[in-house]
C-alpha cells in the first residue's frame, strides 16, 4: 500500500493528470497526453514534445523533472516568474472567496485597480478585458464612437504601423500588418491605413480629419523588437491633436515595467490618449485592460461597450498585487539594472559572431538580430534547458521575468554563447526580409 501511495506522489508530482480519465486509467502517461494532444487540439502552435508541469522563480521544470531557465516568460507574461508567494497567496485567497460575480455588480478589486493603472499612465479610466486582443477591440471601438459623439460621422479611418501585430481578432488583425497573418481571413475591418515605421512623411501624407485613431507600439514585440523614434512619436501626438484623433499605445507587449519604466511610451514625453495593456497584468490569469483620458473614456455609457468575465476579482485582486510587487520591489531598478547587464554580455557575445547584425533593448524587452534564421538556434537553447524565442523569422527574443537575477544572466549569457557557437550555421535570411525598409532607430540599453 505504502509503495502504491508513493508512486501516486510521484506520478502527480510528474505532472500527470491522475484521477479517472476518458479512458477510464488512473493516470494518463506523458506519451498519450501528447498524442492526445495531436491528436486532438486544433493545429495552431508548433510546440516541441515537452510538458511543463510546474515553474518556480525564473526557472521551469518538465514531465521529466529537467529544469529550464526562462528568458521567454510565457511571451511577457510570467513577470513576476512562476509560484511567486505574493501572487500565490493573493490568487488562493481570492479562489476561495469569490472567482466571478458578474459586471453587474462592484467587487472589492475592479476600482482600486483601476485606481491604481490611472495612476501608473495618468490616464483617467479603466475598462478590463480578457486579452489583448480584447483591449484592442475597444480601444478601436472607444475611438470611433467617440469620433461620432462630437458629431464627425465620416471619421472612421485607422491608422497602424508597418511591421506591428495588435492581435488576431477581427479589429486587432485589422491594424496588424504582417499579411501573413491577415490575408488568410480577409475581408477585415474596412478603413485601416499602414504607415511606414518611423518615417514621418508617410504618416503626414496619410494623417487627415477622417483619422478617429492612430495605433503604436511603443516598441514593436511580435515585429522585432523595433522601437519608434522620438520624432515619429512626436508628430504623431501633434497629428493626433490637431485633428481630433486618438492616439492610441499598445503597451500589450513593452508595458507595464517590461522597459525599467511603467510604460514604454513614457520615454517619449507626451502622454497617449488611449492605452491597452495585458500580458503581464496579473500574473498568468487573463486580464487586459483599456485605460484612457475622459475626454474619450465619456463616450462610452452603460450598455454600450461590455465583457462577461473581464475584470473579475480573482483576476483584478491578483493584477493589483502584481503591480504593488513592482512598486514595493524596486523592480523597475532591476529590470533596467539586468537590462544593461544583459545588453553588455550580448554586445560581448555578438562581436564573436559575423552573423548577429545587431541588438535592439529596453530594459528587459530584448531582440537579437541575426543574419541567419534563429529557430535552430531557439531549438539548440531549449536542448541546454534555456527557453528562448524567435519572432519575424531572424530576431532572437528574450522578456525574462523581472525578478530576474545578475547570476541568472550570467547563467544566460554562458549557455547563449555556447548555443551560438555549437548550432550549425542555418540559412542566411533573404536580405529583403533581413533589411527594414525604412531607417530603424536603436534603443541604447537603459
Ligand atoms: N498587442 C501586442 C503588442 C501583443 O504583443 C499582443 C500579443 O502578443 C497582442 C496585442 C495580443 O494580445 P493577446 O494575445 O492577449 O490577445
Amino acid at each position: 500500500m505504502k509503495a502504491r501511495a508513493a508512486h501516486k506522489a510521484r506520478a502527480s508530482r510528474s505532472g500527470r493528470v491522475t484521477g479517472k480519465g476518458a479512458s477510464g486509467s488512473r493516470a494518463t502517461s506523458d506519451a498519450q497526453i501528447l498524442r492526445d494532444a495531436v491528436r486532438y487540439l486544433m493545429n495552431t502552435y508548433r510546440r516541441p514534445p515537452i510538458i511543463f508541469v510546474r515553474g518556480r522563480g525564473c526557472y521551469v521544470y518538465d514531465q521529466q523533472g529537467r529544469k529550464y531557465l526562462d528568458f521567454l516568460g510565457g511571451i511577457a507574461v510570467n513577470a513576476l516568474g512562476y509560484a511567486h508567494p505574493r501572487m500565490v497567496r493573493v490568487m488562493r485567497r481570492e479562489a476561495g472567496r469569490a472567482v466571478h460575480v458578474s459586471n453587474l455588480f462592484h467587487h472589492r478589486f475592479q476600482g482600486p485597480l483601476a485606481r491604481k493603472l490611472a495612476g501608473w499612465s495618468g490616464l483617467d479610466r479603466v475598462f478590463f478585458t480578457n486579452s489583448g486582443t480584447e483591449a484592442v477591440e475597444g480601444a478601436l471601438k472607444l475611438a470611433r464612437v467617440a469620433a461620432r459623439k462630437k458629431g464627425a460621422t465620416d471619421k472612421t479611418r485607422i491608422l497602424a504601423i508597418e511591421g506591428s501585430f495588435h492581435g488576431r481578432t477581427f479589429g486587432a488583425l485589422s491594424i496588424t500588418h504582417p499579411s501573413k497573418y491577415r490575408e488568410p481571413f480577409a475581408p477585415l475591418v474596412p478603413g485601416v491605413e499602414f504607415v511606414r515605421l518611423n518615417d514621418v512623411a508617410d504618416l503626414e501624407a496619410k494623417f487627415d480629419d477622417s483619422v478617429c485613431a492612430i495605433v503604436l507600439e511603443a516598441i514593436q514585440g511580435e515585429g522585432g523588437i523595433f522601437p519608434l523614434s522620438g520624432d515619429f512619436w512626436a508628430s504623431a501626438r501633434e497629428l493626433a491633436s490637431q485633428h481630433g484623433a486618438a492616439l492610441i499605445a499598445d503597451e500589450i507587449q513593452c508595458g507595464l515595467g517590461r522597459t525599467g519604466r511603467p510604460f514604454g511610451y513614457q520615454r517619449h514625453g507626451a502622454a497617449p490618449d488611449i492605452v491597452v495593456v495585458a500580458k503581464a497584468l496579473a500574473g498568468g490569469l487573463p486580464l487586459g485592460a483599456i485605460l484612457a483620458k475622459e475626454s474619450f473614456a465619456e463616450a462610452f455609457g452603460p450598455g454600450l461597450h461590455g465583457s462577461t468575465f473581464g475584470g473579475g476579482p480573482l483576476a483584478c485582486a491578483t493584477a493589483l498585487e502584481f503591480l504593488n510587487t513592482v512598486e514595493e520591489e524596486n523592480l523597475l531598478e532591476n529590470i533596467r539594472d539586468r537590462g544593461a547587464q544583459l545588453r553588455a554580455g550580448l554586445e560581448h557575445i555578438a562581436a564573436r559572431f559575423d552573423f548577429v547584425n545587431e541588438i535592439r533593448s529596453e530594459g528587459l524587452m530584448i531582440g537579437i538580430d541575426l543574419a541567419v534564421e534563429g529557430r535552430e538556434y531557439v531549438a539548440a537553447a531549449l536542448r541546454r534547458g534555456l527557453i528562448i524565442n524567435c519572432t519575424n523569422d531572424h530576431v532572437i527574443r528574450l522578456l525574462p521575468p523581472f525578478i530576474v537575477t545578475e547570476r541568472q544572466v550570467q547563467d544566460f549569457l554562458k549557455i547563449f554563447g555556447a548555443v551560438l557557437q555549437e548550432t550549425k550555421r542555418p540559412a542566411a535570411i533573404a536580405p529583403q526580409a533581413a533589411e527594414p525598409t525604412v531607417p530603424r532607430l536603436r534603443v541604447a540599453a537603459r
